[in-house]
């Protein structure tokens, strides 16, 4: 029989890649999205313009009691992809207060609703940012994770936490997926290898933080999509589960390679306006996907050179 999932946050980046993935023959799709103004709500319109008719798109907060409670009596929730958040590292040092009421507040919610309506199945977007400026590389699920360097990590490492409560008291099955610099065709404009392709197209300088030295394992959406696709598999078939799991590339490289591969592949030079190192922001992101890889399978195929190839494509169809 068909299972009902909702996927709160589906409008936005890996929402709507992953709905546009999940099997219709085997899921009711729900997606819940306030359409937040973070950015464009042209894009988020955009994304989820291509879903299949059959989804059922739900515009609310998962901050709103009422709104959430009335939902969930009028649809039989089977499992939850939850992504709804507010994110980005920079923003959350701003607005800690709208960080915390949307990414806690509003995970809180779910997880009460989750026990008072017997659904008890959840995914957690969780963030590599949960590492900090660990100095062993490469981070692993077991490493302490005490340290937050931002609001936005510490948010995360919060659900983490309040999802585990739950799992222990009222026997929820939860995996935190850590994502670790997801990019590709759809991403959020506020990141940066978006932001870079539309800066060089622009003739536009770019801000470039730091020395070019700091790393990022950058992963390419399709990848996160199947992690998370083989995620909802393995919390399908088993029971008493909790995990946290990496789903990044392994592959870190610098903000300095990054930027030259961009200029290599679009044939056109970068301006520069070089820039001190930002608060909150980390030197490297490095992913072990040891137990991702063992637990449900998981296995990157996208190497950034062919990733990048790809946004390029995807990036002169939709904005030149
Ligand atoms: P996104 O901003 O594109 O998507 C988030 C969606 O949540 C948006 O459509 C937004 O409108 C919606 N939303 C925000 N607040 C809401 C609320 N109160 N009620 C209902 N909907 C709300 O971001 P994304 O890049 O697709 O990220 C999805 C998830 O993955 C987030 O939890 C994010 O923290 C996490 N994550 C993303 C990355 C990345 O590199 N993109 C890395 C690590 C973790």
């Amino acid at each position: 029989m068909k299972k009902n999932i909702l996927v709160t946050g589906g409008a936005g980046f890996i929402g709507s890649n992953l709905i546009q993935k999940l099997d219709l023959n085997f899921f009711n799709i729900f997606v819940v999205d306030n359409f937040d103004n973070f950015y464009s709500i042209k894009i988020k319109k955009k994304n989820i313009s291509t879903f299949d008719k059959s989804i059922q798109l739900i515009t609310g907060d998962i901050t709103d009691t009422t709104f959430l409670r009335d939902l969930f009596s009028k649809h039989k929730i089977d499992i939850i992809i939850h992504l709804a958040a507010k994110a980005g590292v920079r923003p959350s040092l701003i607005d800690s207060q709208g960080f915390f009421n949307t990414n806690v507040f509003g995970t809180l919610q779910i997880l009460e609703i989750m026990k008072d309506f017997g659904i008890n199945k959840i995914i957690i977007a969780s963030s590599s940012s949960v590492y900090g400026n660990n100095v062993k590389v490469p981070y692993c699920e077991t490493d302490n994770v005490d340290n937050p360097i931002s609001i936005y990590a510490a948010t995360k490492k919060t659900c983490e936490l309040i999802s585990y409560t739950f799992h222990q008291l009222y026997n929820l099955d939860v995996i935190n997926l850590r994502f670790f610099t997801v990019y590709g065709p759809g991403q959020r404009p506020d990141l940066a290898i978006h932001k870079f392709f539309k800066k060089i197209y622009l003739n536009e300088p770019i801000d470039f933080y730091g020395n070019g030295d700091t790393k990022r394992d950058y992963t390419f959406i399709d990848d996160i999509v199947d992690g998370i696709i083989n995620s909802i598999k393995y919390i399908q078939n088993n029971n008493d589960v909790y995990e946290i799991l990496n789903l990044g590339n392994t592959n870190p490289i610098s903000l300095k390679d990054l930027t030259q591969k961009i200029e290599k592949i679009t044939e056109k030079n970068f301006i520069y306006n070089y820039m001190p190192m930002q608060l909150g922001d980390v030197s490297i992101t490095y992913s072990d996907i040891t137990k991702a890889k063992n637990l449900i399978n998981y296995s990157p195929k996208i190497a950034i050179d062919q990733g990048l190839y790809m946004f390029n494509n995807w990036f002169k169809n939709n904005n030149l």
